[in-house]
């Protein structure tokens, strides 16, 4: 879409409060919003960012400017809204997060009537009523109303145990240490797992917007003190979640942090043994680790775009129930189609006492892989044509180009070259049985990228 300006990013809009998101900005995003639906029902709610109810209050003036109606639950994890849109089968919600961004940013992810983030086609057309000014206000007798909708929580922690054997869980009596990173990860996360039998501890569980513990993104650089409590206090298992708790990043008990796709391959492992034949939906970024486990266990996988709203859509559409992603997104589709950080962990723990395992045992059995990355620089106007010309020149037995290029080879090795979507440099993603092999693909990689770079600057 050459020339569209564009008001959304990977998932919904982002930026640095009272810079890029200002108040008035919010205000007419909303608005946009809201003549979208058309007068629908809209759910409202936010993370514990400290601009969370200034700026909800900014769209609720522009949603209910335009004539839509408010249920405003407040401060809530993301899933546990998207899980109150089917229950009360509202047209939607508007969700003000920044999600795993530093506590200066905020944005808005607007989900649609099926508790699934908006479609790139129904983002362009909130884009059109933004840019072309094309808002119509509602006559005042039809201004929207406001209403407060309480017991979402609740009801999102009963949805979540609905999943699990939670007999099964309480008789282990698991020990679990939470880190919500000062978010709305410490409204549901720690109530489900007491009322699921578990002992919890939690560090960084106060909410607090200016996230004084630990920056929102759950990367394994920003978790040892969560791995230092669970090695503390004895505990079974570590869980930490993003800033609005739709991602969790497990520890085991030995303190060890995990990636998304290690936990997820365990979580795909099991639900393949009770579901063989199920598709898993996933992006072309994920480990190998993901493919063995479905072969091994009889799934089909189905490669995406990279993103959590893809995953999402794509399992929608071929009606698949489990989905997951390399940075802790794990999507259960019989709760629901996104990802999901509690319901995650409840899962984590029904295997853990279905199988009367330890994490670090039963991630230990799971096939080993080396990781390495890389990046090279390449101005924006040539990504297209870099991409073009390396699909003709690269071979290999396996070769996606859903998203970038991803070739899978014979010894269990793989590369992904993807251009960046907001910095002008291609990423590449190594993997192998050892780690000399994936350094070696990023290095032979990185230098046929170069090549094709050069030469078509000149
Ligand atoms: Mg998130």
């Amino acid at each position: 879409m050459p020339n569209h300006k564009r008001l959304f990013g990977t998932n919904g809009i982002r930026g640095v409060v009272n810079k890029e998101l200002t108040v008035e900005k919010t205000i007419k995003i909303s608005s946009a919003i809201g003549n979208f639906f058309q007068k629908g029902n809209l759910i409202v709610g936010y993370d514990a960012r400290t601009s969370g109810p200034m700026l909800a209050r900014a769209v609720i003036a522009g949603l209910t400017a335009t004539g839509c109606n408010i249920l405003l639950v407040g401060m809530a994890p993301t899933p546990a809204l998207q899980f109150a849109v089917k229950k009360h089968q509202t047209d939607g919600a508007v969700i003000i997060t920044a999600s795993h961004n530093p506590p200066e940013y905020n944005g808005i992810k607007v989900i649609w009537n099926d508790g699934i983030e908006l479609s790139r086609e129904q983002e362009i057309k909130i884009e059109n009523i933004f840019f072309n000014d094309e808002i119509n206000y509602a006559e005042w007798n039809r201004i929207g109303t406001i209403h407060d909708l309480p017991g979402v929580i609740n009801d999102y922690i009963d949805a979540i145990k609905k999943h699990v054997n939670t007999d099964e869980i309480a008789e282990k009596q698991f020990h679990v240490v939470v880190d919500p990173a000062n978010s709305v990860g410490s409204l549901a996360a720690p109530r489900l797992l007491r009322e699921l039998g578990c002992k919890v501890t939690t560090i960084n569980a106060n909410i607090d917007g200016t996230f004084p513990g630990r920056l929102p993104e759950p990367r394994p650089e920003y978790l040892k003190d969560l791995s230092l409590t669970v090695k503390a206090v004895n505990a079974d298992l570590g869980v930490a979640y993003d800033g609005d708790a739709d991602r969790a990043i497990f520890v085991d008990e030995e303190g060890t942090i995990y990636w998304g796709d290690k936990t997820f391959a365990l979580i795909e492992k099991h639900f393949l043994m009770e579901n063989p034949g199920e598709k898993i939906v996933t992006p072309v970024s994920s480990s190998t680790l993901v493919k063995d486990v479905a072969e091994a266990y009889g799934g089909k996988i189905v490669w995406t775009k990279v993103g959590s709203v893809t995953v999402s859509h794509k399992m929608k559409e071929l009606n698949a129930k489990l989905g997951g992603e390399e940075n802790g997104g794990v999507f259960y589709g019989p709760h629901q189609s996104v990802r999901d950080g509690a319901m995650a962990t409840a899962l984590i723990l029904d295997i853990m006492a279905k199988t009367d395992g330890k994490l670090s045992k039963l991630l230990g059995e799971m096939p080993r892989y080396y990781i390495e990355k890389g990046r090279v620089e390449c101005p924006n106007e040539l990504k297209e044509k870099t991409l073009e010309r390396l699909e003709k020149e690269v071979s290999g037995p396996n070769i996606s180009t859903i998203d970038g290029i991803k070739i899978w080879f014979e010894d269990k090795s793989a590369i992904l070259m993807r251009p960046s979507g907001t910095e002008p440099i291609y990423r590449l993603y190594a993997e192998a049985k050892n780690a000399e092999k994936a350094l070696q693909l990023i290095h032979e990689y990185a230098e046929k990228l170069k090549e094709i770079i050069n030469t078509l600057k000149h």
